[in-house]
């Protein structure tokens, strides 16, 4: 894919999961956690880190949950996909109050809310200096957001994907459970099939191999960490070729 990448400027594209979002409280929008993150979200732009993101839905609908109790799965994956929207518009306000410029563009079209998502376009305002959100997942059921997270960083032409996590990167085992699990620092993608490690679902995993975009899995929680990771610092786990 041909690049307007500006050669001298990273371009990544975080991926949030919707849960993050609501913190302590388990459900919607923790406000400090949203202001917390858009803050961190301005202060990589302003390193000259080229920035998009993706958010998830999980902190206000499931598609997969409904499906358990006989519900439509599509019906239920749509309403997942407006989840992630609702997630987009409060982010794309928070980085606008903070004095950010942002466009929140969507897969799942809802003209008089979001720009209908384009890769060209989207390409065109990260290099213009705007943080670039993207709901509405795949825009399809079935998929996540990971999915989608990974899929937009190659249309994007990320330089990585940095997936925020609870824990700091990729671990042998559980660290909650195992006190002796080893964190990895960097993996193949190879390694991480051989050796059965989670990093995201199949799909997202296989379009990142596919492609060799890497995933990068660190802590959002742990102060300094997406700095450093944004801007290509040892930090977390990083996933390649
Ligand atoms: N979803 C979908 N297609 C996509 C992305 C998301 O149907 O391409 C739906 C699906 O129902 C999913 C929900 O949106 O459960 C929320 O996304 P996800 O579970 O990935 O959010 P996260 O776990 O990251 O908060």
């Amino acid at each position: 894919m041909a690049s307007e990448q500006n050669s001298k400027q990273r371009r990544i594209l975080l991926k949030i999961s919707g849960e993050a979002l609501s913190g302590a409280d388990g459900f919607g929008i923790n406000p400090k956690v949203l202001s917390d993150t858009a803050k961190a979200i301005r202060e990589v732009q302003q390193q000259g880190v080229q920035t998009a993101l993706v958010i998830g839905g999980g902190n206000i609908f499931r598609g997969a949950e409904l499906q358990r109790t006989g519900f439509d799965r599509v019906a239920g994956d749509q309403m997942g996909m407006l989840a992630t929207v609702m997630n987009g518009l409060a982010m794309r306000e928070e980085l606008i109050k903070q004095g950010g410029n942002c466009v929140l563009m969507s897969a799942y079209g809802i003209p008089s809310i979001t720009t209908q998502y384009q890769a060209r376009l989207g390409r065109e305002l990260l290099n213009s200096g705007s943080c670039v959100i993207i709901a509405g997942g795949s825009g399809s059921p079935f998929f996540t957001t990971d999915t989608a997270a990974v899929l937009r960083a190659i249309e994007l032409d990320c330089s990585e994907v940095l997936k925020a996590t609870k824990v700091d990167g990729v671990y042998s085992a559980d660290p909650v459970k195992d006190p002796t699990a080893k964190r990895f620092e960097v993996l193949t993608f190879k390694e991480v099939i051989a050796k059965e490690l989670k990093v995201m679902d199949l799909t997202a995993f296989a379009l990142a191999s596919e492609h060799n975009m890497p995933i990068r899995v660190f802590s959002m929680n742990k102060p300094g960490a997406f700095m450093r990771a944004a801007t290509g610092e040892a930090e977390g786990t990083v996933v390649s070729d």
